[in-house]
């Protein structure tokens, strides 16, 4: 099984060999298509893996025996079509929103979105706008909003609040596991342009929102940040900056927090975003009215000629050991102490 299975990794990695050999010499087709050239970026990184490792070990075999049975069989016969067994989920709905284009932000010096605040970097074009949801994860309208997204087969960022990840990690890790991007919006949603918030204060409150969102997801948030009722501190702003950190403002407010119904929240942001054209749009998977009004939204979205936008940024946020650390011993989490006594100790002879 081992030989078969190495000879399987072998031929694999000599198919991504001379796909990587076969775009370089044939430069003008991979700057072509887009396709291409995602193909052949990922036969790069593929290339960079396979010859940092040269001899694959027996681990590598080991995790290679976890491919399901069929994949492993299609790969065996055509190593090439297994370069592209990306984990891409269908859309059931033909007729979906969907996502018309994925940016990807180099936080460096954190830069700010939103024209509300932040005026330099203005990439969306006309008709493309970047869902946003702040304050969750909560229970029952954290997941209405999720699965109306999914019904329309799109993608939004989110903007949890440090003490909700804590509360409903297992939500907050459906937000991820959504494909959405996850940042941080404070740890306790403190306004960090208060007088009385000190710049200490404010730095403890974006790392450890960040923090505890890493610990409930059990992976690096993105470094997206968005400031408590949109009260940019400067002291704070560079801060961020010098983390790296990019900060969101939006460039629509749908005001969902005050609504007194869904139709109220779908009018309020169509009436906006027919007059501005595009845009961020800030809305709270916090709030019931905007789980109940989110599939009608879509779909007025899809009906004026919108698209959706989602960002990612390049890569995740480092968070800060001390402040990983310290999350964990305030939330005095006991290693294990969930775990059925049966799980534990088992008498393995008597
Ligand atoms: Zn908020």
């Amino acid at each position: 099984m081992r030989n078969a299975l190495g000879l399987l990794s072998a031929s694999v990695v000599a198919a991504v060999v001379i796909a990587a050999v076969w775009f370089w010499t044939s430069s003008p087709r991979a700057s072509l298509a887009a396709p291409a050239t995602i193909s052949a970026r990922q036969a790069e990184r593929l290339l960079a893996t396979a010859s940092a490792k040269p001899i694959p070990t027996r681990a590598d075999v080991e995790i290679t025996a976890a491919i399901p049975a069929k994949l492993a069989a299609a790969a065996s016969s055509a190593a090439l079509p297994a370069l592209q067994a990306q984990p891409k989920t269908a859309c059931a709905n033909p007729d979906a929103l969907g996502v018309s284009r994925v940016v990807e932000i180099d936080t460096s010096g954190g830069p700010g979105f939103g024209f509300e605040h932040f005026k330099q970097l203005d990439f969306l074009t006309d008709k493309e706008v970047v869902l946003t949801f702040d304050d969750g994860p909560w229970p029952v309208n954290t997941p209405a909003v999720l699965k109306a997204l999914a019904d329309e087969c799109t993608k939004a960022v989110f903007f949890p609040i440090g003490k909700h990840a804590t509360y409903h990690p297992a939500i907050l890790k459906q937000v991820a596991a959504a494909g959405h991007t996850v940042g941080a919006h404070t740890w306790s949603h403190a306004n960090l342009n208060s007088k009385k918030a000190s710049e200490q204060q404010a730095k403890d409150e974006v790392e450890k929102g960040f923090s505890a969102v890493k610990l409930a997801l059990g992976a690096a948030p993105s470094p997206f940040f968005r400031f408590p009722q949109l009260q940019h501190n400067p002291a704070a702003m560079a801060y961020l900056g010098s983390r790296n950190i990019a900060m969101f403002s939006c460039d629509l407010d749908s005001f969902d927090f005050r609504a007194k119904d869904a139709a109220q929240i779908v009018n309020t942001v169509m009436t906006k975003l027919d007059k501005q054209g595009k845009g961020i749009i800030l809305m709270h998977d916090f709030q019931k009215h905007t789980g109940e009004a989110l599939p009608t939204l879509l779909s007025r979205l899809k009906a004026g000629g919108y698209k959706i936008v989602q960002m990612k940024a390049k890569a995740p946020l480092q968070t800060l050991p001390e402040y990983d650390e310290a999350l964990v011993k305030d939330m005095k989490l006991p290693a294990g102490s969930s775990r059925p006594i049966g799980n534990v100790v088992q008498t393995v002879s008597q």
